[in-house]
C-alpha cells in the first residue's frame, strides 16, 4: 500500500502514520522527522533545513525531493509506505509521481485529515516542539493554505477525506476504513 497523508500542521498525521505503520506493516516516512534526524546528527542537510524549519518556511524542494527519493529506495519501502509531510506543494507531487513512475509504481490512496484551525493550533501549542511557537505556527498555517491545500484539488478523486476530530483510535479506524474501501 502506497499512501500519502495530507492535512494541516497539527492534524495528527504523525500519530496516525505510526498506527498505520503497525497496522499495515509498511514504513512511516516523515520528511519532518527525517529533517529533525539530520539536525540531531548535525549533517549538512540538517543545517540547511533548520534555517527554514525555524521560521516555519518550506525547505527548498530540491533538497526535500532528493531526500525522499533516497528514502523510498531503501528496501523496507519497496512494498509500500506511508508518506507524512510530503508532498507539500504541487511541484513536489509532480516529483513524487515521477519517482514512482520510474519504478512502475503509483499511489494507492491519498488520505486528507480534516480538522479545524482552532483545534490544530491548540494541539501544537500543547506539543511544544521547537517550531511550535505561536508566530511560527501561524506562518506554517499560511504556508499550508497557500502551498499545500491545493494538493486536494491536484489529487481530485484520489482523495479520501477523513474527519480527524475524535479520539486517536477512532480516527485510526476511520482511516483504515477509508483506505480499504
Ligand atoms: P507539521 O506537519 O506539524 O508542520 P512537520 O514535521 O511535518 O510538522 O514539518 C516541520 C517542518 O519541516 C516544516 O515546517 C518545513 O519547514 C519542513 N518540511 C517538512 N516536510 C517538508 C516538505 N515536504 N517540503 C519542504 N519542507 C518540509
Amino acid at each position: 500500500m502506497r499512501l500519502v497523508l495530507l492535512g494541516p500542521p497539527g492534524a495528527g498525521k504523525g500519530t496516525q502514520a505510526e498506527l498505520l505503520r503497525d497496522a499495515l506493516g509498511i514504513p512511516h516516512v516523515s520528511t519532518g522527522d527525517l529533517f529533525r534526524q539530520n539536525i540531531g546528527e548535525g549533517t549538512e542537510l540538517g543545517l540547511e533545513a533548520k534555517k527554514y524549519m525555524d521560521a516555519g518556511d518550506l525547505v527548498p524542494s530540491e533538497v526535500t525531493v532528493n531526500m525522499v527519493r533516497s528514502r523510498l529506495a531503501e528496501p523496507d519501502a519497496v512494498n509500500g509506505f506511508i508518506l507524512d509531510g510530503f508532498p507539500r506543494t504541487t511541484d513536489q507531487a509532480d516529483s513524487l509521481e515521477k519517482i514512482l513512475a520510474e519504478e512502475q509504481q503509483t499511489l494507492n490512496a491519498v488520505v486528507s485529515l480534516e480538522v479545524d484551525e482552532d483545534v490544530v493550533v491548540k494541539r501544537m501549542l500543547a506539543r511544544g516542539r521547537a517550531d511550535d511557537t505561536e508566530d511560527v505556527i501561524r506562518n506554517r498555517m499560511q504556508v499550508y493554505l497557500a502551498e499545500t491545500a491545493p494538493l486536494i484539488a491536484y489529487y481530485g478523486d484520489r482523495i479520501r477525506t477523513v474527519d480527524a476530530i475524535g479520539d486517536i483510535d477512532e480516527v485510526h479506524q476511520r482511516i483504515l476504513r477509508a483506505v480499504s474501501a
